[in-house]
């Protein structure tokens, strides 16, 4: 599984539409500073619901709408993922699978909306398939900026945590858990 495409509307620096696309093989984005390059690994994290432990460096959820000095305020930000699924990663019978992300707002007051291939669902809904393609917020499958550092310095049992997360070992820990105590 792959990602093929990521699609902005009015998130953070990306005033207007962007569209990315990816190839399947190693990508490099480059640009001066300032000019959007981590922003886009954000509207990632955003649209993959990978924020809880990953800091998109914005406050609240609104501070992601576009805010610029041609005086446009955009009620929403919409980040749109098209995932490579035609080896079934992800138990969708499609080849391919097209997340969205938005983030409205109504004066102070601000809700997040989720689709699936089109159709809304809920945050929970979408994190339990993402989690079938192995793409949690535990994953690694975003390394930020300190991780390496973060990872060296742990000692071995929090180590293997990670390893246990990233094996898929965990979710069969947890599952065990819970029957033995039953
Ligand atoms: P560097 O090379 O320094 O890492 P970068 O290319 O990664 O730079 P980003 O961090 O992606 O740059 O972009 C930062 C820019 O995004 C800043 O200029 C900031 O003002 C702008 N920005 C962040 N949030 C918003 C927003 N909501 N509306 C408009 N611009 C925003
Ligand atoms: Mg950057």
């Amino acid at each position: 599984m792959h990602i093929k495409e990521i699609e902005l509307r009015n998130f953070k620096s990306f005033g207007r539409r962007a569209l990315v696309q990816l190839k399947k093989d190693f990508i490099v984005v480059t640009g001066p500073n300032g000019s959007g390059k981590s922003n886009i690994i954000d509207a990632l994290l955003f649209s993959l619901c990978l924020t809880s432990s990953r800091a998109m460096r914005a406050e609240r959820l609104p501070d992601l709408i576009y805010r610029g000095d041609d005086g446009r305020a955009p009620d929403f930000a919409e980040v749109t993922v098209r995932l490579d699924n035609s080896t079934r990663t992800m138990p969708v019978d499609s080849d391919e699978v097209v997340i969205t992300r938005r983030i409205k707002v109504n004066g102070e007051r601000y809700h997040a909306q989720h689709y699936l291939n089109g159709r809304a669902c809920t945050q929970a809904e979408l994190q339990e398939h993402l989690a079938r393609a192995g793409i949690t917020p535990e994953g690694y499958n975003v390394v930020m900026q300190g991780d390496v550092t973060r990872i060296i310095e742990m000692g071995p049992t929090e180590r293997r945590r990670i390893i246990d997360e990233i094996a898929g070992v965990s979710e069969f820990e947890e599952k065990k858990q819970r029957a033995m105590a039953e």
